[in-house]
């Protein structure tokens, strides 16, 4: 996008958008003669639920999915650029969460040292675009920007993650299988900033694959992904078993009917060829440019078998 902007002196505009203290925050562009937005950069999450409760702005994180969505138009309205907000970037251990700050990147996530039930999340992260995306993309805009095809959701959905959201009413937490509720829609509200994503430590030990199909090798959008997590038990067999599976429904699946037939069966060899078709029955494939529904549900059917082998082979 084309942006070359004239800035101009917050004065009377600035009084119907925030309080004095927040001043500094606020700039009015106007680019290329297209019309004004007003774009606003608070560094604390406070500041910044503030103004966005003020300007009912929209919020702009890495912009990697932000400003391609704009297509040819120009930005308009107001922008919470929150990309300063120091205290929701990085990984933190609890005793009972892993948590991810919500604008940690992609980057971030590879390089940070986390325990095995993460591998899945991470060969996620490394699938996201490019480096240069994943040095800018943060975990959050993938989340709520909830496409189909965000390779994070399967990952996560199977280390059972909870979002928390953060407004000028307080923070709510919620399961992230609540959270993204169709194709590109979520339940957060206007004021709200996804802050950070919840990870609970109960599977830590436990092996965990991602698997991702494109019409190539890289930078690529997903024709169909699956992630699987495998616990087993000190006898070998499965004690809990995660599998989900992304871009073969509006919004990624967990497959419970497949999770509860693998509980108790011996966690090895020939793992993967247990599943079948009717285990993916939730699943609703779409087709499109990239594939037949019938080839996503072969796909799914494939990629889940080899995640499970790749489950119990690495485990
Ligand atoms: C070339 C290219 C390749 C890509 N490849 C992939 C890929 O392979 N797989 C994949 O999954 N994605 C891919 N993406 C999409 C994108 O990089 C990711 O979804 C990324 O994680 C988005 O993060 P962001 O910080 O850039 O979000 P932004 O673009 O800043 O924001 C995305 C949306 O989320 C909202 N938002 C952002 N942060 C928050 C927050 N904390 N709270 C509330 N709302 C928020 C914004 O308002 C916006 O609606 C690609 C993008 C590009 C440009």
């Amino acid at each position: 996008m084309y942006l070359r902007p004239t800035l101009y002196k917050p004065c009377r505009l600035y009084q119907n958008y925030a309080q004095p203290q927040f001043a500094a925050l606020f700039y009015v562009f106007r680019i290329c003669g297209q019309g004004v937005f007003l774009y606003f950069r608070p560094e604390t999450l406070d500041e910044a639920v503030h103004v966005l409760a003020h300007s009912g702005g929209q919020i702009l994180a890495g912009g990697t999915d932000f400003f391609p969505a704009l297509g040819d138009r120009s930005v308009t309205g107001s922008v919470v650029d929150i990309s300063g907000l120091r205290e929701l970037r990085g990984v933190v251990t609890e005793p009972q969460y892993v948590k991810i700050g919500g604008l940690t990147t992609w980057t971030e996530v590879i390089n940070t040292p986390l325990p095995q039930c993460f591998d899945g999340l991470k060969a996620a992260a490394r699938e996201i675009g490019s480096v240069q995306i994943q040095n800018r993309a943060t975990v959050a805009g993938n989340l709520c920007n909830a496409s189909p095809a965000a390779d994070s959701v399967p990952p996560l959905l199977t280390l059972d993650a909870e979002i928390e959201l953060a407004s000028q009413a307080g923070t709510r937490r919620l399961p992230l299988g609540d959270f993204i509720v169709g194709n590109r829609k979520t339940v957060r509200q206007p004021g709200e900033i996804l802050s950070q994503v919840l990870v609970p430590r109960t599977v830590e030990n436990a092996a965990s694959v991602f698997l991702k199909l494109g019409a190539r090798r890289y930078l690529v959008i997903s024709i169909a992904m699956v992630a699987a997590v495998i616990q087993k038990d000190s006898t070998d067999r499965v004690a809990d078993a995660r599998v989900s599976v992304g871009s073969c429904s509006a919004v990624a699946r967990r497959l419970p009917t497949l999770e509860q037939m693998l509980i108790g069966v011996p966690a090895g060899p020939g793992l993967g060829s247990l599943v079948t078709t009717d285990h993916l029955h939730n699943l609703s494939p779409i087709g499109d440019v990239r594939a037949t529904a019938a080839y996503r549900r072969d796909a799914a059917l494939r990629l889940v078998q080899r995640a499970l082998d790749e489950c119990v082979g690495s485990s």
